[in-house]
């Protein structure tokens, strides 16, 4: 799977002048090793490591079974601590035995945002810390309304969603951020077959069915959805999808007058993109991460991290003329303090 094989860990040291007082300032990414098609967990692994926020809610946890191997917060929290201290090796094997025990299939393909979902998923359940697991939940939760209306006596039922990834559709044309945010969020009419109960009119009536945004968390996971089941048949898509590096909230602005969270202009910037590169049945994720806030990229594939540039980044928007090549699958932005 991956082209750098399974050698020691390697880390990339850079240093750079921060700020006025000259200071040497050095940054680092770890590399983890790729244990039997765990690039999955590697490329999600790099994103939480770059994600500071987990690992301070993490580590105000301190639990009485402190050698719990099948514990995901306990292990998650080893394993980034480790990734941040730069101690060696990594206990990252005992994360990913800890995951293969209970929610994952060994030695199998792996849907990146499904990995996502169970471990954040895990995570909160396992914690045994109400406040820490609302915490978790917070930090990632996406707030939306369904609304489904009637399309006899315009009654709206009004019901709470929330996610953790906001899955965006893609279509066979050229794609932005932008404009498939419109479309998740535009109002939809439904097929004649599938007509809901309308409680005013105390029966099955046309209907339609539309997501309002309540409010966006301060770490916002987008997942380009490239995945697709045709009639049992899995394909994956390779549109183009461009994504900036910077937004503001404006930009789900559209159709969304009743969302409070919107009344502020916030910015989000982007800090790590896992990438699949492959097909559906042989693929290979990575990913780039700018952990440090300071527009500073860096590539890893597995135990291979290299410095790198947004301009790299943006070469996995995809596109049919780079099929089979690196595309963006999930998005990390955090809003901006
Ligand atoms: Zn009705």
């Amino acid at each position: 799977m991956s082209s750098c094989g399974s050698g020691p860990v390697l880390q990339t040291h850079l240093s750079r002048n921060a700020g006025t007082n000259n200071d040497l300032n050095v940054s680092e990414v770890r590399g983890l090793l790729n244990y039997k098609l765990s690039c999955c967990v590697n490329a999600l692994l790099q994103s939480f490591s770059a994600t500071t926020e987990l690992l301070d809610i993490l580590n105000k946890w301190h639990p009485s079974n402190g050698t719990d191997k099948s514990n995901v917060p306990l292990q998650l929290k080893n394993i980034l601590e480790a990734m941040r201290n730069k101690s060696y090796p990594a206990p990252y094997k005992d994360f990913l035995n800890c995951l293969y025990r209970q929610a994952i299939q060994r030695w199998t393909e792996q849907d990146a945002d499904e990995i996502f979902h169970i471990i954040l998923s895990l995570t909160q359940k396992q914690i045994a810390d109400a406040v820490l697991a609302q915490e978790i939940s917070s930090l990632y939760e996406i707030k939306l309304e369904t609304q489904v209306g009637c399309l006899n006596c315009k009654f709206i039922q009004r019901m709470p969603n929330s996610l953790f990834s906001l899955p965006l559709a893609i279509c066979e044309r050229e794609n932005s951020l932008e404009n498939c945010i419109n479309s998740f969020f535009q109002l939809q009419k439904l097929a004649d077959s599938e007509k809901v109960y309308c409680e005013k009119c105390e029966k099955k009536q046309p209907s339609t069915y539309e997501l309002k945004l309540v409010s966006l968390p301060p770490i916002l996971c987008v997942h380009l959805k490239r995945f697709r089941n045709d009639d049992g048949f899995p394909r994956k898509l390779y549109n183009k999808v461009t994504f900036p590096e910077t937004f503001r909230t404006a930009i789900f602005a559209a159709g969304q007058s009743e969302a409070e969270c919107l009344s502020s202009d916030e910015h989000y910037s982007l800090y790590a993109v896992v990438v699949h590169k492959g097909t559906t049945v042989s693929g290979h994720y990575t990913a780039f991460i700018s952990p440090n806030q300071e527009k500073m990229w860096y590539y890893a594939d597995d135990n291979c991290v290299r410095p790198s540039t947004w301009t790299d980044v943006q070469g996995t928007y995809g596109g049919y003329r780079q099929r089979y090549g690196e595309t963006a699958y999930l998005l990390l932005y955090r809003k901006n303090s």
